[in-house]
């Protein structure tokens, strides 16, 4: 079998490639010749998802796999969620976001939070989601350089490190992403 991983972002192709069981050919974007970007015009983190799987199905037609994630802090009503990726511009750039959202975040006690994945699967004409979500909270400064985003502000319940500090092995197997994908690979296995 093989699918579309409708993704730019090299860190996601990476984190998901490692899930993905060999029989399964995973193809980029690139693969596909796809370089233009793909619409995510959805007011919802799973809407958002759904319309990046369909968008390939439809434009070039192959079985694919997209997903959408967003940071919802509890302190400021869910935001940024599904505004995670320009919450701080159009410039779309992860230390502004992070910058942003501490700003935001200054005077509060409540740091909880929650990344939440959706992926939804364009297969055989038929849609499914996944939903992976990982609760953590907001540090007060950034640390640790691996991952991307949002990683060096997030810490997640039951460690002293944030994503940005630990292996991709650990935030794969705790995280948002690695957890909806691997209900994925469940579902692809079962067919
Ligand atoms: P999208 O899923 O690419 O639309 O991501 C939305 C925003 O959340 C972007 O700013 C990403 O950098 C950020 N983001 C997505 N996944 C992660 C993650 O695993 N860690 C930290 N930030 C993330």
């Amino acid at each position: 079998m093989q699918l579309v991983f409708a993704t730019n972002n090299p860190n996601k192709l990476k984190e998901v490639q490692s899930l993905i069981p060999d029989h399964i050919k995973l193809l980029s974007l690139k693969d596909i010749d796809c370089f233009e970007d793909i619409p995510e015009t959805q007011p919802s983190i799973e809407g958002n998802a759904i319309q990046k799987a369909e968008y390939i199905k439809t434009n070039y037609g192959y079985d694919c796999f997209a997903d959408d994630t967003g940071l919802e802090v509890d302190a400021l009503n869910g935001e940024p969620g599904v505004f995670s990726a320009r919450y701080a511009g159009e410039r779309r750039n992860a230390n502004d976001n992070m910058d942003l959202l501490l700003r935001n975040l200054k005077d509060s006690d409540d740091r909880r939070a929650q990344f939440k994945t959706v992926v939804a699967l364009h297969l055989n004409d038929k849609l499914e989601t996944f939903t992976g979500i990982c609760k953590g909270e907001i540090t007060t400064k950034k640390h640790g350089e691996k991952g991307f985003g949002y990683d060096p502000i997030f810490k997640p319940n039951g460690y002293d490190d944030t994503f940005a500090e630990m292996d991709l092995a650990l935030k794969n197997k705790i995280g948002h992403r690695g957890k909806a994908v691997m209900q994925l690979v469940a579902f692809l296995n079962a067919l």
